[in-house]
């Protein structure tokens, strides 16, 4: 028996990647269960055991054989070579930063989420304004410890989303920005205001439940590999190939859970879709914040709020819930499509959310190069979103004070909502000179080819190719925005009987 049980390096390194995915998926199961069931009495503890098991598995990340196992591991296949290239980037941050910036912001956003969770409730953005000072120094320093050549911004960006620059996310809000403000203005000028107020009620939450699942599963989602229960943030999370878990939750508003239910289902697929060879390695699951939140909002927006899918399911919908009106395709379609300049970004419609994302990338910047001082951002807030939506909210608590990122050290992660957006029908422009009218397939329920190319074109390849190599593969072509305005603009027109601009 000489030397054949030897594992190689790179098998060594394989064993040693296993380990820290079972402890992340276990830290992962915990959050999962804290936002779901947990007891509020378990919240001390889980803190603690959450912490211990990240502070394992980063040390296990980090620790000099890791680095030694990865630095001589030579690939057998293009399978390995794509794995070490996602494990020695990943080693390469992580060893940037040092331990004691990790641990400092680690502990520092655990309690701001606390502070920014009450400031947020009090409207006291005071309160909160000396850690989020700190928060974007730390963010000024991580940037240093990982290097960039232009802006501090790319450094951080390129945490979420592998290559992206300052420069790049300027030249796609640049495309963008004018058309939607023009557009938000003509539909505001149109004058018409479509009636939603029958969407509202107090639904009976299991025939949500129901309605909902029977969505997911109708659309392809696999619930032999997969669960959805209710969470008062929706969220997706996965803890391998074979068990993907939906959130979803239940407000006044009829649709607000379907299409909650419809966007995670869309993340939720994309995991579902990586090859099971791949699963418990580096190589699985979505590539990328921006090419995920693609397959999101196609399932969402494209599929879900298009005629061609109420055309299917609206008698349905009628059925499950006796006290909605009788109201026509035509009533609902405009409903649920109804643009209206709003102050929450996660309530937006598809035309104006953008915006709110224009919004916080352009502070995130300003208070990044201390261009804008925290305390005056309140002001900068507001004055931004008279400048690009036209209302100014009348506090902090649904102004600047509204989202989680900032007070979780997370700074570079809003442009991947308006990557997602654009991407969508970036792929969706390509499926359907594929696919012939995709929404012939909507309109009969028939979503298995739709799925298929999906899955064909995007989800089989995992995090195997780069965001950036992937979107070229299936469109030919970088993140371009023109589809998705000429898109938004066609459907948009039509909706609001608009003259049109965007020849069809
Ligand atoms: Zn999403």
């Amino acid at each position: 028996m000489l030397g054949s049980t030897m594992p190689t390096t790179l098998e060594s390194l394989k064993a040693r990647l296993a380990d820290i995915d079972a402890l992340h998926n276990a830290v992962g199961v915990m959050d999962w269960d804290q936002q779901c069931y947990m007891p509020q009495g378990g919240g001390e503890a889980r803190a603690e055991h959450v912490s211990r098991l990240s502070r394992m598995s980063h040390d296990l990340t980090v620790s000099d054989e890791t680095l030694r196992l990865a630095d001589e591991a030579r690939p057998e296949s293009d399978e390995d070579a794509a794995l070490l290239r996602i494990v020695r980037r990943d080693l390469e941050k992580a060893t940037k930063i040092p331990s004691s910036l990790v641990e400092e912001k680690s502990r520092l956003s655990s309690l701001a989420h606390e502070q920014w969770v009450r400031a947020r409730k009090a409207d006291d953005f005071a309160s909160f304004a000396p850690t989020l000072e700190r928060l974007f120094e730390i963010a000024r320093e991580e940037a240093r410890h990982l290097g960039y050549t232009d802006h501090p911004y790319d450094a951080l960006t390129d945490l979420y989303e592998e290559g992206a620059t300052k420069n790049g996310w300027d030249a796609m809000f640049d495309t963008i920005r004018q058309p939607l403000v023009e557009l938000v203005a003509r539909i505001k000028e149109s004058g018409v205001e479509p009636d939603r107020s029958f969407l509202h009620g107090d639904w009976d939450k299991g025939a949500q439940m129901e309605f909902t699942t029977m969505l997911a599963k109708a659309v392809g989602f696999d619930f032999d590999r997969g669960r959805q229960d209710t969470a008062p943030h929706p969220f997706c999370t996965n803890f391998s190939v074979g068990d993907v878990r939906l959130t979803t939750r239940f407000l006044d508003e009829l649709t607000s859970a379907i299409f909650g239910t419809l966007h995670e289902a869309g993340h939720g697929m994309y995991e579902q879709g990586s090859p099971m060879e791949w699963d418990r390695t580096p190589l699985s699951g979505g590539v990328s914040l921006g090419v995920h939140e693609s397959q999101s909002r196609t399932w969402e927006n494209i599929v879900g709020r298009s005629r061609a899918f109420w055309q299917r399911y609206l008698p349905d919908l009628k059925r499950a819930f006796p006290a909605l009106p009788d109201v026509d395709l035509d009533t609902f379609i405009k409903a649920v499509n109804r643009v209206e300049p709003s102050l929450i970004r996660v309530e937006a419609d598809e035309v104006t959310y953008n915006l709110h994302i224009m919004v916080r990338y352009e502070a995130e910047c300003d208070l990044l190069t201390e261009a804008v001082r925290v305390r005056d951002l309140p002001e900068y807030w507001n004055e931004k979103y008279r400048q690009y939506l036209g209302i100014v909210p009348p506090d902090n608590r649904d102004g600047c004070l509204q989202d989680v990122h900032w007070s979780g050290g997370m700074v570079g992660y809003f442009p991947t909502y308006s990557m997602g957006n654009i991407l969508s029908y970036q792929f969706w422009g390509r499926l359907t000179a594929d696919l012939g009218d995709p929404f012939d397939l909507i309109a009969h329920g028939d979503f298995a080819p739709i799925l298929g190319w999906l899955r064909e074109h995007i989800y089989r390849h995992g995090s195997y190719f780069t965001p950036e190599e992937l979107i070229k593969r299936v469109t030919g072509e970088g993140l371009n925005a023109k589809p998705y305005l000429d898109g938004i603009t066609a459907k948009y027109e039509g909706l609001y009987g608009l003259r049109q601009t965007v020849a069809s």
